[in-house]
């Protein structure tokens, strides 16, 4: 075994014993909790290795960088999670090729999803994000705008709603990421009552703040730095 996959191996294992115990605090059972490595900026032979180790479920960022590490690492049947800011008129290259897009923050984005999986035949699964810290978060619909968009979605036979995500501007303190992660549970269970939909997900939680959300109730938590190590400058 190359040192690299020992290293990363190790490293998914404390992440995962970590995970566990904060699962069980939450009285929370370690195997409702899906791990997605965030592999965004390194390289496929660090997917191939961890992949090695069992990790099954990577995140990127960036549709093309995606598509390659998806494209040279198909032999290994890995789950690909879309977790990045995505414009609409890419949501072509993105509809089949990732179990779980995490990001649809708007309308259009949504209809561009759902047309193209209409053209393919498949039915996507998305996530819708959520700004749920106001002004520091740049990223993600309001909550004025969840139910609109929510309700639309669920008219769109080419994809199918399955939970929220948000991401929290970054805290020096994880403990001040923990209400965010609790009102992005509090809409889901509202938003489910409403619509009379189950919305199984909650991805939030990220290598500084993954505790908190998992004691909130996240199922996927995203994860790159604590696994991979500091991100490469992109070139
Ligand atoms: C990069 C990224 C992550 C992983 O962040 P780390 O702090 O390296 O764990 C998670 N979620 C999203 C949306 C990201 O862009």
């Amino acid at each position: 075994m190359s040192e690299r996959r020992t290293e990363l191996a190790e490293r998914a294992a404390e992440v995962r014993e970590t995970l566990a115990e904060a699962a069980r605090r939450a009285g929370r059972a370690p195997g409702d909790i899906t791990l997605v490595a965030v592999s965004k900026f390194h390289a496929a032979s660090d997917v191939r290795a961890l992949a090695g180790a069992g990790q099954a479920d990577f995140g990127e960022n960036y549709v093309q960088e995606a598509l390659a590490k998806r494209e040279a690492l198909a032999d290994l049947g890995l789950n690909w999670h879309f977790i990045g800011g995505l414009q609409s008129n890419k949501a072509r290259f993105v509809v089949g090729n990732f179990c779980l897009v995490h990001s649809v923050d708007s309308h259009k984005l949504a209809q561009a999803l759902h047309k193209k999986a209409s053209e393919l035949g498949v039915v996507q699964d998305i996530l819708i994000q959520v700004n749920g810290a106001g002004e520091a978060q740049k990223s993600g619909i309001t909550e004025e705008n969840l139910i609109p968009l929510a309700e639309a979605v669920l008219g769109m036979g080419g994809v199918r709603l399955v939970g929220l995500m948000t991401l929290p501007p970054f805290f020096d303190d994880p403990a001040r990421a923990r209400p965010v992660f609790a009102r992005l549970r509090e809409l889901r269970d509202a938003l489910e009552a409403r619509l009379g939909h189950r919305l199984p997900h909650l991805s939030m939680g990220m290598t500084g703040d993954f505790v908190p959300a998992v004691e909130e109730g996240a199922t996927l938590v995203r994860i790159g730095t604590r696994i991979f190590g500091a991100r490469p400058r992109r070139t």
